[in-house]
């Protein structure tokens, strides 16, 4: 058993109200820690603490070279901690360790590196003009950070998500305050003490862990917050959009979706179901990128759903402690009881449940993967994000048919699609309103490549030169010569 602590201003602190709240491990019950209650009172000395080092101190005076090395330094203890950072992310996550091994620590390490890259080449722009008043002008550009940034974490993807936003607010200079989630704080909190260990100066990062409702709203309010990213579930993003306008803060939400996987009549189903079966379930279905709508071509639809449902059945469920686990816990009780409802609601509205009653370890938030069969496109399960190992298949007869249905959504994050004929690719492509497709493969993610969505899945971008670019304004100086 842990106990967490803030990250405040360079020192490891509790609440100030001194209150804690419980964290306890998804795929056995355990308490895994004590984890400080903070409120709008923490939130303000982490802010004033990171608007400090903003301004005055050895943040404020470094190059841009100078926060490249403390990227790459952070990059090496992230790399070294491979091992404890994976043990943490599995027991808070309940998720299985060979996850986080292949995709969430490996890619931290590599988007610290990206970013790192870029701090030193922020370049400006000279601009000519006819002048000003008869006088010749030079005109210039620099690229100034954006300020304070607030970052506010999901527990599906904790560390991950938290360096794709850290990194770049660092390579640009900004300054920030995180609030992990409530759900899945310790890898978090570990990264913030290698952040120490890295010599990042004090006040540049700062953690305040709390709830949601008490810490969220706070950061999003307050005067000396200049950039909120925030990445969660859309009701939340929508609050955060609209008290962000107030105090005209810049933000990026990267929200729900609600992907479809197309399946066209040509596609090698060897290599397809695999690939179906990890967008649908990987993490327990708890990605924004969850593939849950298999729209297929109906000539090999029958076909596409039976070996979907083996190939649920197959997955072994248990615990991140038994290696041979390939899904483990959902996150909480109250996580576990919404994916239910939504999969009663689909029985209700006439789905039949193909694959996901079998039996589930006694302790625990497990659930089987699940296949729906009988979905039809207006139904609530094909409609709104689930965000649990719940998929459905549903047949299509005509290409316009299958773009039609997966862009049948207020969601636009990612789609993927799979056929081996190169121009029905391209096409289908270019006519999926979402921020991400991949052809014949599920969401790779890579810190070169933007991520975000169109529609309710958000606004913005994280990874690739746009997130740099987010943490960043264009200033002009123009002299008269
Ligand atoms: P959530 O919205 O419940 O919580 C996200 C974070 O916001 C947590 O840190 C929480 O404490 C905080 N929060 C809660 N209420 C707040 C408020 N009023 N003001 C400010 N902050 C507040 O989401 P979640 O359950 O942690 O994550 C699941 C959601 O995240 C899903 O909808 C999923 O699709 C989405 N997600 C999106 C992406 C993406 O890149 N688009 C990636 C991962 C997850």
């Amino acid at each position: 058993m842990i106990d967490l602590q803030n990250l405040i201003d360079g020192r490891r602190c509790m609440a100030l109200s001194g209150s804690t709240f419980e964290k306890h491990a998804p795929a056995t019950g355990t308490l895994l820690a004590h984890v400080p209650a903070s409120n709008a009172r923490d939130v303000d000395l982490a802010v004033k603490s990171a608007h400090a080092a903003l301004r005055h101190g050895p943040w404020a005076s470094a190059g841009a070279a100078a926060r490249a090395r403390w990227l790459h330094r952070l990059a090496d203890l992230v790399e070294r901690e491979t091992d404890a950072l994976t043990a943490l992310l599995a027991d808070e996550q309940g998720r299985p360790q060979v996850e986080m091994r292949m995709m969430d620590v490996p890619m931290s390490v590599d988007t610290l590196r990206y970013f790192a890259g870029w701090a030193d080449k922020l370049e400006g722009r000279v601009i000519p003009t006819d002048g000003f008043m008869g006088r010749p002008t030079l005109n210039y550009t620099q690229r100034v950070p954006v300020g304070v940034a607030a970052q506010i974490i999901p527990w599906n993807a904790p560390l991950m998500i938290a360096v794709w936003k850290l990194a770049p607010a660092l390579a640009a200079g900004c300054t920030v305050v995180i609030k992990p989630s409530e759900d899945a704080p310790l890898a978090v909190a570990r990264l913030g003490e290698l952040i120490s260990e890295a010599g990042i100066p004090d006040g540049v990062v700062n953690i305040v862990h709390g709830l949601g409702a008490e810490v969220g709203p706070a950061l999003v309010a307050h005067p000396l917050v200049n950039k909120i990213s925030f990445t969660g579930s859309t009701e939340v993003g929508r609050t955060i959009a609209c008290e962000a306008a107030r105090t005209f803060k810049r933000v990026t939400l990267e929200l729900g979706g609600k992907a479809a996987q197309i399946v066209f009549a040509d596609a090698d189903l060897e290599q397809v179901v695999p690939a179906l079966a990890m967008g649908m379930f990987v993490n327990q279905g708890q990605t924004c990128a969850a593939g849950s709508r298999v729209l297929v071509h109906r000539s090999i639809a029958q076909a596409v759903e039976a070996r979907l449902v083996d190939a649920a059945r197959a997955i072994r469920v248990g615990p991140p402690s038994d290696t041979t686990s390939r899904m483990g816990a959902l996150i909480n009780q109250r996580h576990l009881a919404r994916v239910r409802a939504h999969i009663d609601v689909a029985l209700a509205e006439g789905a039949i449940r193909l694959a996901g009653d079998e039996a589930v370890p006694d302790s625990g938030w497990f659930m089987r993967p699940t296949i729906l069969g009988g979905v039809q496109p207006g139904m609530r399960i094909a409609r709104e994000e689930v965000f649990g190992p719940v998929g459905m298949v549903i047949p299509f007869d005509t290409e316009d048919e299958a773009v039609d249905m997966a862009n049948d959504t207020l969601f636009g994050l990612s789609a993927s699609l799979w056929t081996r004929d190169i121009a029905i690719a391209h096409r289908v492509a270019q006519r999926l309103d979402v921020g991400a497709v991949a052809i014949n493969c599920w969401s790779p993610l890579d810190a070169r490549l933007p991520w975000g969505g169109t529609k309710h899945s958000g606004i913005g971008r994280d990874l690739s030169r746009a997130a740099l670019d987010s943490y960043l304004e264009e200033k002009v100086v123009t002299a008269a010569l």
